[in-house]
């Protein structure tokens, strides 16, 4: 077989993979904000409850044949299940590219998966669940001293530097903007980034965080979808300056400490 055929065929076992992941995901964003087990029973319909059969089941195909409704009392299925299913694929494909086929990549695919969980229990429920956190951190701190090139200490000061940065902003949050700006879940998952990709990605993923929060809050506001007033997640802005940091996070910081040499 030629070299590129079996890149491609990586590829597609790789996608697969992500989206077979992203299916159980979709039952982790589900479960973990009612506190229900992502174990047991296996996948049933949230509507009627009828246990989905195999066939029903496989991810984006099954969404695809049904006509994105349960097959028994023909609810509608959350568009959430199948986008899921696909950013999950398409994250695992574009960090086999990025990293290749190695173990940092599959440390990679971890994380990957538990911040689209978070990005979504966030968007759904306002809750960022210490369920994907706390495992989280110790999976990053424990890669960092073993797979990753990181090492252990940069990846304990990534830690404490990205939980730490965020804990002083939502302490000062209501003297310098008269409001709670961010929630316990925000810190727990800074610290977890932080954990996984050291220090200087965390204060990235803040700073592009903050930069996309802010541009799409004043966009909702601008529109009238919300008031100024209103509440806007921060994690799903954190997970995506956690994915720039993660792709492009050496790319930039080459970038800018060439600006700085002049
Ligand atoms: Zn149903």
């Amino acid at each position: 077989m030629h070299e590129s055929q079996s890149l491609i065929s990586a590829y597609f076992v790789v996608g697969l993979l992500g989206a077979l992941v992203g299916s159980f995901l979709n039952v982790c964003i589900y479960r973990l904000p009612r506190h229900e087990s992502i174990a047991w029973p296996g996948s049933n319909c949230p509507a009627c409850s009828h246990p989905i059969a195999w066939y029903d089941n496989i991810p984006v195909f099954s969404y695809v044949q049904l006509g994105g409704r349960c097959r028994h009392c023909s609810d509608g299925i959350p568009y959430r299940y199948p986008v899921v299913e696909t950013l999950n694929a398409l994250g695992y494909i574009g960090i086999v590219w990025f990293f290749g086929i190695t173990w940092s990549a599959a440390v990679y695919g971890v994380l990957f998966s538990a911040l689209l969980v978070v990005a979504g229990t966030d968007l759904s429920h306002k809750i960022i669940p210490n369920a994907i956190t706390f495992p989280g951190i110790v999976v990053g701190l424990l890669s960092a001293a073993t797979i990753l090139p990181l090492g252990f200490y940069e990846g304990v000061l990534g830690m404490l530097v990205g939980g730490g940065i965020l804990w002083l902003l939502a302490w000062a949050s209501p003297y310098l903007f008269g409001k709670e700006g961010m929630g316990g879940g925000d810190i727990k998952l800074l610290a977890m980034i932080g954990a996984f990709l050291g220090w200087k990605p965390a204060l990235m993923t803040i700073m592009v965080g903050s930069f996309l929060g802010s541009l799409v809050g004043v966009a909702l506001i601008a529109t009238k979808v919300i008031r100024r007033e209103d509440y806007i997640p921060f994690g799903p802005f954190l997970v995506c300056g956690a994915l720039v940091s993660l792709f492009f996070g050496q790319s930039l910081l080459d970038w800018y400490q060439g600006l700085l040499a002049g």
